[in-house]
């Protein structure tokens, strides 16, 4: 691990709230962790742990319905729930940028491709028109779209959905950003251009030197990319560990189960059971356990979790876990 003494992004203490018609919902609940430089970290858990809403809060992209936000995002040093609608305008694309699920999300369907990538040239790196479309040609060929001069003449709906995806990487890489966040972008695809696109980006990474937040829930894409990991749950952090160690010794009872839900060739014949399944539901955020958030699913829960919150228990550096198996 790539681990430097400087983080590029720093959480701590995040809290995330909606207020909602039907009240306070609790998306994310006083969490901390940090990238460093060029790492790629793996943010993990299922849906509704809140790290989409984590992720969406470092570029102040929550709008709707109102989020109140509270604690600290440090990016190089500088608070960026402080800056203003300008400060993080600056920041967003240029020195941050994101990867969706859906690039659509990011793409205007009625603006060319070419023109789309060029815009982020000629706002941020100051080029003229010119300039600006021979480099978003250019990015185009870098991420291995077939006949890019042609293709970026094309609005987004005449991509087919990996093209579209390669498409929204080159303008999240368009600045050369110090920091990408990748939410989910790979799920939408069939497993072939899934591989194409981890690849591309391992490579891509590489050549840019940007560090990745890797938000996912397929741990299979976790072990292929990733570097450290923190796993989430019910809007907490319930584990972190540099990846070898999470996949050799996970040591909270979620993250043991997120692993037994994987498909291991094999398996069977030494387990007698294909797949362990974690029981239960994720819990509402408008309606969360008390105790050990992760009581109700857990299997080696006791009297104390049902009552009282474990504690962040530091195993060693970047190795900590939040359970009372631990504490
Ligand atoms: Fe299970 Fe208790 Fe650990 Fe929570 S604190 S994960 S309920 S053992």
């Amino acid at each position: 691990m790539k681990a430097q003494a400087n983080p590029l992004l720093e959480i701590s203490n995040l809290h995330i709230r909606f207020h909602t018609l039907d009240g306070v919902v609790q998306a994310v609940d006083g969490i901390d962790f940090e990238v460093y430089p060029g790492e790629t970290l793996g943010l993990v858990g299922e849906s509704g742990c809140g790290k989409s809403v984590t992720a969406l809060s470092i570029l102040q992209l929550l709008q709707c319905p109102p989020a109140e936000i509270q604690g600290q995002i440090f990016f190089e040093g500088q608070n960026l729930l402080e800056l203003n609608r300008e400060g993080i305008r600056k920041i967003r694309g240029n020195e941050i940028s994101m990867i969706f699920q859906e690039p659509m999300t990011s793409l205007n369907p009625v603006l060319k491709i070419g023109e789309q990538i060029a815009e982020a040239g000629r706002l941020h790196k100051g080029m003229n028109r010119q300039q600006a479309w021979r480099w978003a040609v250019e990015m185009l060929r870098m991420v291995q779209i077939p006949g890019p001069g042609s293709r970026s003449r094309l609005y987004p709906h005449k991509f087919s959905g990996g093209m579209r995806q390669r498409a929204m990487i080159a303008m999240a890489l368009s600045c050369n950003p110090r920091l990408i966040l990748a939410d989910e972008p790979t799920t939408a695809l069939d497993v072939t251009i899934q591989a194409q696109i981890m690849t591309l980006m391992q490579r891509l990474k590489q050549e840019f030197k940007s560090a990745i937040v890797l938000i996912t829930h397929d741990l299979g894409v976790i072990a292929e990319m990733a570097s450290r990991v923190v796993v989430m749950y019910a809007g907490k952090v319930v584990e972190e560990a540099p990846v070898i160690a999470l996949f050799k010794d996970p040591r909270h009872p979620y993250t043991r189960g997120l692993l037994g839900s994987i498909p291991v060739i094999g398996r069977k014949e030494q387990t007698g059971r294909l797949l362990q399944e974690i029981s239960g539901i994720v819990p509402s955020p408008a309606n969360m356990p008390l105790g050990c958030r992760f009581h109700p699913r857990c299997s080696q829960a006791m009297d104390k979790c049902h009552q009282e919150e474990p504690p962040m228990t530091r195993l060693a550096e970047h190795r900590r876990v939040s359970c009372w198996l631990e504490g």
